[in-house]
């Protein structure tokens, strides 16, 4: 039996790291993970999707796949749900617009309660549920 290493770079198949403890290993990994999934989400929008921008429909191919970006339609680039019902193809054009749509009414309106989008998420509707559910027997 040949026990072989493999220097630096870290098995991506296994994950049957038998050293445990190497705490520091595990942290890199996490942030390579990290940084893997990030890429990955485009890669899996470029699959799923059609390669059309959602807001002015201009069609793309492999030359200028390049201009074709992923918008998080709530802004959040840490939620990205399998189905990929958070993703939106936008090329690079209108997918600056809806960021600067999304700050330009923030700062220069400055609506404070008439923009539902902004509602605090503070209220749980299912709080009230809870306590009837929990507290009732
Ligand atoms: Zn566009
Ligand atoms: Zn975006």
């Amino acid at each position: 039996m040949t026990v072989t290493k493999h220097p630096g770079k870290s098995a991506a198949s296994g994950g049957k790291n038998k050293q445990a403890d190497r705490q520091e290993e595990i942290i890199l990994q996490a942030r390579a993970n990290r940084n893997e999934r990030e890429k990955g989400y485009r890669h899996k929008a470029l699959k799923m999707y059609p390669w059309v921008c959602g807001r002015c429909t201009r069609e793309f191919t492999h030359e200028n796949l390049r201009e074709l970006t992923v918008h998080h339609r709530d802004h959040n680039h840490g939620n990205n749900p399998p189905d990929g019902s958070n993703w939106e193809l936008l090329c690079i054009y209108c997918h600056d617009n809806e960021h600067e749509r999304m700050t330009q009414f923030s700062a220069g309106h400055g609506a404070t309660d008439t923009s539902e989008e902004v509602a605090p998420a503070t209220h749980n509707p299912f709080a009230d549920l809870q306590k009837l559910l929990g507290g009732g027997e």
